[in-house]
């Protein structure tokens, strides 16, 4: 299988051969301000913006993560706002091995648009990309609008991975990053050996 990026083939070789890095492409998706570009800030920059500025103009960012001693490169990929327009590119998906579908647990609606989202990103990548159903905001307790419950019922069913997040506070944040991309590794080595 090739796990090319950006038609740039990836080597995968056994564990005393790799000289090679390891880039792995992700993509967040999910409706508007559901705090996409917040946790990629938070987890590139350990950064909050409380307006939606941290959106404009971030293509991706390449984060280095270390798993089992191997240093792993993310290159994750914000929308930039296209999804407001429903205009997310297949440019965007291409390549893609991870992502992380996050809606917000204050805004049902966001959550009941978690399927038409899983369906644009089969229709767009040709491989099964490892997913994480993201529920952020978890600090906005008293305004919470779906339980922990639906939330893992939906990953569940939907095989994917689960995690509520706070781009604000901090909470899950490197975690639901670290899980996707350690799954990922994990299939990938399974792969060589
Ligand atoms: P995007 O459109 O999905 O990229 O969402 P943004 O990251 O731009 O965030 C949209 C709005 O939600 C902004 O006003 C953020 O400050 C706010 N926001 C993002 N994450 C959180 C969070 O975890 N908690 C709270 N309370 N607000 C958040
Ligand atoms: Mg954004």
């Amino acid at each position: 299988q090739d796990f090319g990026i950006a038609g740039k083939k990836m080597d995968v070789c056994s564990e005393e051969e790799q000289t090679e890095d390891y880039l792995f492409k992700i993509v967040l998706i999910g409706d508007s301000a559901v705090g996409k570009s917040n946790l990629l800030a938070r987890f590139a920059r350990d950064e909050f913006y409380s307006n939606s500025k941290s959106t404009i103009g971030v293509e991706f960012q390449t984060q280095k993560i270390d798993i089992n001693g191997k240093e792993i490169k993310a290159q994750i990929w914000d929308t930039a706002g296209q999804e407001r327009f429903r205009a997310v590119t297949s440019a965007y998906y291409r390549g893609a091995v991870g992502a992380l579908l996050v809606y917000d647990i204050s805004r049902r609606l966001t959550f009941e648009n978690v399927g038409r989202w899983l369906n644009e990103l089969h229709t767009h990548s040709d491989m099964n990309v490892v997913t994480i159903l993201v529920g952020n905001k978890t600090d906005l307790k008293d305004a919470r609008e779906v339980t922990t419950v639906e939330g893992k019922a939906l990953a569940e069913t939907q095989g994917l991975f689960f995690i509520e997040t706070s781009a604000l506070d901090s909470s899950n944040v490197s975690a639901a990053f670290r899980t996707v991309v350690e799954e990922i590794y994990h299939i990938l080595s399974r792969k060589v050996m």
